[in-house]
């Protein structure tokens, strides 16, 4: 691990970025609602570019044609919180609690890794990962990480 101050505004933009094409070619659209400040975090800034990739990416999958994936990250003093909301199928109530074990996949060429994976990396940063999601509501993700300066 390599944890630096680093910023998740940052990181954002480049995961949307990498994002772009696949996005672009199911005509999906990715809305960023970004923060006035740069978000500064102690984290290990591959690690968090790939649990933001594998959430957006997980969206733009669930999505039919033409979804709209909103990303908002909310700089709060204490807890800064980035929430990624898609307007995919939904989740059912008695699957939700799978989705973070690994080996769990819906898809047919899936491996089920993606979101234990995310769990393990948002644990190491002392954040959280939760998911609220109903069949035909789409599903939010809201990851809540310490802001640098509160780190002692
Ligand atoms: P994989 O993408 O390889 O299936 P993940 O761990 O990334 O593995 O995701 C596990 C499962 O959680 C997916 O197969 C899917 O059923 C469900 N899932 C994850 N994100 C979403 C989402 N945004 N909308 C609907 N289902 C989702
Ligand atoms: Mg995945």
């Amino acid at each position: 691990v390599d944890f630096r101050i680093y910023s998740l505004h940052e990181c954002i933009l480049k995961v949307i970025a990498l994002m772009e094409s696949e996005a672009t070619r199911f005509g999906h659209q990715i809305h960023y609602k970004e923060s006035l400040d740069p978000v500064l975090l102690w984290m290990d800034q591959d690690k968090i570019t790939q649990v933001l990739l594998n959430i957006i990416k997980n969206a733009c999958e669930a999505m039919e044609e033409n979804g709209l994936v909103r990303v908002e990250l909310l700089p709060n003093p204490e807890l800064t919180t980035i929430i990624i909301q898609d307007s995919g199928p939904g989740i059912p109530s008695d699957q939700l609690e799978k989705i973070f074990h690994p080996f769990y996949t819906t898809k047919a060429e899936g491996t089920g890794l993606g979101l234990s994976i995310c769990y393990k990396i948002v644990q190491d940063h002392r954040g959280t990962i939760e998911v609220e999601s109903s069949p035909g509501n789409g599903t939010r993700f809201i990851l809540t990480f310490p802001l640098a300066g509160n780190d002692e």
